[in-house]
């Protein structure tokens, strides 16, 4: 078996910052110079006005903003930077060209390993993944904006109509079914038709995705954002069909007698997880997939242009302390609630929500209620909800998380009226694909399992990665597991061939 190249290729990345140009870039500042440049703050909608609408709350970097930006970056003999991008972006390649005025070209550099630039600029969370890395981070504690200039390169590229079709290999005569039009699914779809295969993505949703689609907000990331990087996708040859479940329309079995040779599970976690309170089933209380589902893919906030019921709520709760939860609350906010708050049983540490959601969201008017746990709801005459029985909590010795394990407090019960309750603490897998396919090795919470160095299953030919493999995780991790299947997939196919 042709052996697995490592993931980031440190020797390429080494071979394009020895160019001339690059070298003689590098001299033109000093670096005490670049670290005196304070970090280019990207211009957001007022406060006051964006928390009544859902237009986007982020405007993006100047050109020149992104140039200066970039001049922040000390082209590091050994970028950390890239190993902390779990798609391995050549991160100071692009941000040079950025400094010499080259954006498209810049922006052709990321998508040589990640073809959703746009969205990842928009959702990653850098300051935990390629920023927490980078050195000016770590001398200066304030690290250069990647993922603010990858927003601004693919906006570029898009509004100024430059992108470009790479080469795409030779048709090779594969087939490969893909489950699920998420992050993991489209990388995978991507990177195998780069390749030369012949590669079909699966979708149950009418709107391609995934999280993407039906989870995050417009105010955080346009439809039409994701709309032109699926686009793209499509046109270096995926073919997407939409309204099929595998498992129910065809099952992984009957693809297979269909032609299929290769097989990649992307099918995320998109099963909400209920906390078994007391009253958790009155009206008035849905999970956040629903809510935000009923928001972004039946656009609720448009109502009455578009006919999807939701009730507003004046006094809105939302559990949890993720993304999730800060995009159910924001948008609560922006429907009309009087009183949105969010309600954690850990403290503001611990959330594991993007700083800048929990920023922005605080900026909003969002309370924030910590070392709180809901325990019981309470009805009114109607059977809606109307109050909600809390414990306060204390922080412990951490926990298999690593976060500290929170601690009710006796005999510390209250109640805080509510006429709305989002619950939003978190998500499982989908058991479909597991239910139907057998022989489909599945871990302890329903997650499939899989060998990280190749992401193949425990069935031959058949690969999976994002949320089905880890449960919630991010939109960049789900993207590493797509690239790192994609090559597997490769190899497998290539080696069958020749078996
Ligand atoms: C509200 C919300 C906000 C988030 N915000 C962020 C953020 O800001 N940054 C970040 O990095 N991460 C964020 N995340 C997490 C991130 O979105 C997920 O980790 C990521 O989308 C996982 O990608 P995936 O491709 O594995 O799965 P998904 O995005 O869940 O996609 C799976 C797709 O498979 C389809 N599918 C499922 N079963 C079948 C089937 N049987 N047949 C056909 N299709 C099927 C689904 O319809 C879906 O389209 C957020 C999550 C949520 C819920
Ligand atoms: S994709 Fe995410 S982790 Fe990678 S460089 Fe961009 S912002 Fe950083």
């Amino acid at each position: 078996m042709e052996e697995k190249k490592e993931i980031p290729r440190f020797d390429d990345l080494k071979k394009e910052a020895q160019k001339e140009w690059r070298k003689e870039l590098k001299k033109a500042i000093p670096v005490k110079e670049r670290m005196k440049i304070p970090r280019q703050k990207m211009p957001e909608r007022e406060h006051d006005v964006r928390n009544k609408d859902f237009f986007e709350v982020n405007l993006g970097l100047s050109p020149d903003q992104a140039v200066e930006e970039a001049r922040r970056c000390l082209d590091c003999p050994n970028p950390f930077c890239v190993i902390g991008c779990p798609v391995a972006i050549d991160i100071p390649s692009f941000i040079k060209l950025i400094e010499i005025g080259k954006f498209s070209e810049a922006a052709r550099k990321i998508k040589e390993t990640n073809s959703l630039p746009a969205i990842c600029g928009r959702v990653c969370p850098q300051e935990s993944q390629c920023e927490v890395q980078c050195i000016v981070f770590k001398s200066t504690g304030v690290s250069v904006a990647i993922g603010n200039l990858e927003r601004f390169v693919a906006d570029w590229e898009r509004e100024k109509e430059e992108i470009l079709i790479p080469q795409l290999a030779n048709p090779t005569g594969k087939r490969v079914a893909i489950v699920g039009a998420g992050p993991a699914g489209l990388t995978v779809a991507g990177e195998l038709s780069k390749k030369g295969h012949s590669v079909t993505v699966f979708e149950a949703l009418h709107k391609s995705g995934g999280v993407l689609a039906y989870g995050i907000p417009e105010f955080r990331l346009p439809k039409r954002i994701l709309d032109a990087e699926v686009d793209y996708l499509k046109k270096l040859g995926v073919e997407i069909l939409n309204n099929f479940v595998v498992g129910r329309t065809a099952t992984i079995d009957d693809l297979k007698k269909e032609g299929y040779e290769a097989f990649f599970i992307g099918s995320g976690a998109g099963l909400p997880t209920f906390m078994n309170a007391e009253g958790e089933n009155l009206n008035g209380i849905y999970s956040a997939n629903e809510y935000l589902t009923r928001i972004n893919l039946m656009r609720a906030f448009e109502f009455p242009n578009y006919d999807t019921p939701l009730p507003k709520g004046k006094r809105v709760a939302v559990i949890g302390g993720g993304n999730t939860a800060m995009d159910s609350v924001r948008s609560a906010k922006r429907l009309g609630a009087e009183w949105a708050a969010i309600v954690y049983r850990r403290t503001r540490k611990e959330m594991p929500a993007r700083v800048e959601e929990v920023k922005h969201a605080e900026e909003e008017g969002i309370e924030f209620l910590f070392l709180t746990l809901p325990v019981k709801f309470i009805e009114d005459e109607r059977g809606w909800v109307k109050e909600m029985e809390c414990l306060r909590m204390e922080l412990g010795e951490p926990d298999a998380s690593g976060r500290r394990r929170p601690i009710p407090i006796k005999g510390s019960e209250f109640r805080i009226e509510v006429d709305l309750v989002i619950n939003a603490v978190g998500t499982s897998p989908n058991p479909l694909i597991p239910q139907t396919t057998k022989g489909i090795e599945v871990g302890k919470w329903g997650t499939i399992k899989v060998d990280f160095n190749t992401m193949a299953t425990s069935i031959e030919g058949i690969y999976a990665g994002g949320d089905i493999v880890r449960g919630g995780a991010t939109v960049i991790l789900a993207m590493g597991d797509g690239r790192m299947a994609a090559y597997s997939i490769d190899l497998y196919l290539k080696n069958k061939n020749s078996r």
